[in-house]
């Protein structure tokens, strides 16, 4: 049967480069970086190289890079030790309703340590207004985390704006970039933030290994306790064959960002527009413009996301309703509640995640599933007439207003 892979956003396949940088490193090249023998030389080479290369593709320097087990630990390590080294100023951290729950969760464990969190708002598109980060900045303000782009629906936030705002008030920065390396121009100087995270398996290197840029200068307390890796900020043993391969997938990446980010933003207006035109009531989430070339995501009336995604995959599509993260529960995304959807809509949600490997030929394959595969479930749903978009609803990637449009009946 036809496979046709669209949860990238989730993860995504590692490139054969990637692979054959990294088996070296998992057989005769084993050296521990810190010994000081030849084969740990090689292993501490090989280590300084992919450090160079990280710091290069985001415009860092390489002392600036440690690296990490995932996008998950820079992200705890990010909010939690800028929180600790810097509790002696003030206790006060600003995040937005919609990150990852990396970020979240790492806020709210702090929250029950005695610090106090604002979680911002967003409007109907998934975005942050950067007025309202600055309004909430108080004395005690001692970080903002705000993600370069969100997971779930696309939409790229203000973050240069944002970090003008967090200098003027003195407040470090952190932003979780893990769905924009890669994928998106990053560059730390322009962006203007203080902390970015990153992960390799989002962007076709390996899963469990990860990077966070700490700008010189920052206080930041040591996450892991143990030995002196990365300059005493994560003890452990470096993962050389993780790193390695994750220097090479995102040095390739960089080097074909402006090719692969035109073919995927016309693939995925494609995608849109053959499914907001073709399956009544579907709606397109996350903002129309300011999103990532690769997020398609959608609400459908009336369905269920479990089953709609179940369905898809008989027929050999992978998709996601919502994030990875939280498939499984029957939560409804915190993000579309966030952006204001009903408990009822936000249940029917798909997010398709293009990559290197889609072509059109993929999407028309949807587009030819996808309709009948909705009309099904909506016939057997019990949700029967629920909650619906006015008939003004109607969403495709060049109108700016569609949202204001899709006023809840
Ligand atoms: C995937 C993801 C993470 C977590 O990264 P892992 O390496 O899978 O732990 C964090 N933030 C965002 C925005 C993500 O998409």
């Amino acid at each position: 049967m036809k496979l046709v892979y669209l949860d990238n956003a989730a993860t995504t396949k590692p490139r054969q480069e990637v692979v054959e940088a990294i088996l070296p490193f998992l057989g005769e090249r084993y050296g521990n970086p810190s010994s000081i023998y030849s084969i740990a030389r090689d292993a501490r080479a090989a280590l300084d190289e992919a450090r160079t290369k990280v710091a290069k593709a985001i415009n860092a320097r390489p002392e600036e890079i440690i690296f990490t087990g995932s996008g998950t630990e820079a992200d705890n390590m990010a909010v939690k030790g800028v929180a600790y080294a810097n509790s002696g100023r003030g206790k006060h951290i600003i995040t937005s309703a919609i990150e990852h729950h990396a970020v979240l969760d790492s806020v709210k464990r702090l929250e029950k340590q005695g610090f106090q969190a604002t979680f911002l708002p967003v409007d109907s598109y998934g975005m942050v207004d950067p007025k309202d980060v600055e309004a909430a900045i108080t004395d005690d303000t001692i970080l903002i985390s705000i993600m370069h782009a969100n997971n779930e629906v696309g939409t790229i936030q203000p973050i240069e704006e944002i970090a003008r705002i967090a200098k003027k008030h003195g407040v470090l920065f952190h932003t979780d970039a893990v769905q924009t390396v890669g994928h998106i121009p990053v560059d730390v100087k322009e962006l203007g933030v203080d902390l970015l995270s990153l992960s390799g398996h989002k962007f076709k290197g390996p899963k469990g290994v990860g990077a966070l840029w700490v700008r010189k200068g920052v206080k930041m307390e040591r996450y892991i306790d143990g030995g002196g890796q990365e300059r005493n900020k994560r003890a452990g043993t470096e993962n050389v064959p993780g790193i390695v391969g994750l220097s090479v997938a995102l040095e390739l990446a960089v080097e074909e960002l402006e090719e692969e980010m035109a073919r995927l933003a016309d693939l995925r207006d494609y995608l849109i527009k053959g499914i907001t035109d073709r399956v009544p009531n579907a709606r397109l989430t996350g903002h129309p413009v300011k999103r990532l070339p690769g997020n398609a995501s959608f609400c459908f009336e009336f369905i269920e996301g479990e089953s709609l995604l179940l369905s898809l995959d008989a027929v050999g599509i992978c998709g996601s309703s919502g994030s990875a993260c939280t498939s499984g529960s029957l939560d409804p995304s915190h993000v579309l509640l966030a952006m204001g959807l009903p408990h009822e809509i936000a249940h029917g949600s798909l997010r398709l995640s293009l990559g290197h490997e889609t072509t059109r030929q993929d999407l028309d394959y949807v587009l030819d599933m996808l309709p009948g595969i909705v009309q099904r479930l909506r016939d057997m749903s019990p949700l029967g007439e629920g909650i619906s978009f006015s008939d003004s609803c109607e969403c495709t990637p060049d109108e700016h207003s569609c949202v204001e449009n899709c006023k809840y009946q």
